[in-house]
């Protein structure tokens, strides 16, 4: 995955600002989002938010990635190519990750949706994916090691949860670059791996699933799925490694709000 750089202050500043349009992105398709509308409406949504606010969208074009979001539909739990025949229907779980590129530097976030009636074992899910995500930002400051957040990741979801921790994928450093050093897994042991220090921006971005962690690539090259063919989620935050906790740099209020306001959706 690359390098290791830290960032100044300014620099930090930069990402944040990389990651506020990321957040009102995820808020605008928490607005929209509902059954019968189609993965590529909201990608062109957030297309047109993003170059309105002067960023590009980072995963377009990125290793040849065709869209702006990434759109991952139930079984798919990433890097699912929006389409107009990827339409959202009731009782769906729609992951949805997006990367801006502003002023030279990335942003990184994503959000599950649960549109209308979820299953309430999927629900479950999606609470627990995104706790998982604060029990490693917890975890995500001067001193500690990277294996703290990995384990803390792990403990909860697959240990005290007994969902699927899938292996293949894991979060990473985020700057000039939108994939760089150290990697992040979201499994790990306590007290390995490097010592975080401050500077350090990572993407902390736990996929869980369901049933069990083993997934695959379909035909496309891109999306990504259960092989059990069960329902995964995805919550993830770029954040700064600063002296005493984690300065959480993209925002999932406005998504939360949002979801509030949205008939079409249920709150996680
Ligand atoms: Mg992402
Ligand atoms: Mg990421």
């Amino acid at each position: 995955m690359g390098m290791i750089f830290y960032k100044t202050d300014e620099e930090i500043e930069l990402i944040r600002q990389s990651n506020l349009v990321v957040s009102k992105v995820l808020a605008l398709v928490g607005e929209m989002i509902r059954p019968g509308l189609t993965g590529a409406d909201i990608d062109k949504a957030a297309e047109t938010l993003i170059r309105d606010h002067g960023g590009i969208p980072s995963f377009k074009g990125y290793n040849g990635f065709p869209a702006t979001l990434c759109v991952s539909v139930n079984e798919c739990v990433v890097h699912g190519i929006p389409t107009k025949e990827q339409v959202f229907k009731e009782g769906d779980v729609v992951s949805v990750d997006c990367g801006v590129f502003l002023n030279d530097f990335h942003g990184d976030a994503a959000y599950t949706f649960a549109l209308g009636e979820v299953d309430k074992e999927v629900m479950q899910l999606l609470k627990i994916t995104r706790e998982s995500l604060y029990k490693g930002i917890d975890q995500a400051f001067a001193g500690k090691r990277l294996g703290d957040i990995s384990f803390a990741i792990q403990q909860y979801a697959e240990r005290e949860h007994r969902y699927g921790v899938v292996r293949e994928l894991v979060g990473h450093g985020v700057g000039h670059n939108l994939h760089e050093g150290p990697e992040v897994p979201n499994y790990g042991k306590r007290g390995s791996g490097p010592i975080l220090k401050e500077g350090l921006v990572i993407a902390i971005e736990p996929m869980i699933n369901l049933g069990k962690k083993d997934v695959k690539t379909a035909r496309d090259g891109w999306t990504v799925l259960t092989k059990d063919k069960k329902p995964s989620a995805h919550f993830e935050h770029s954040v700064a490694i600063r002296k005493d906790k984690a300065d959480v740099l993209s925002d999932h209020t406005g998504v939360e709000a949002a979801i509030l306001q949205n008939p079409n959706v249920q709150a996680v």
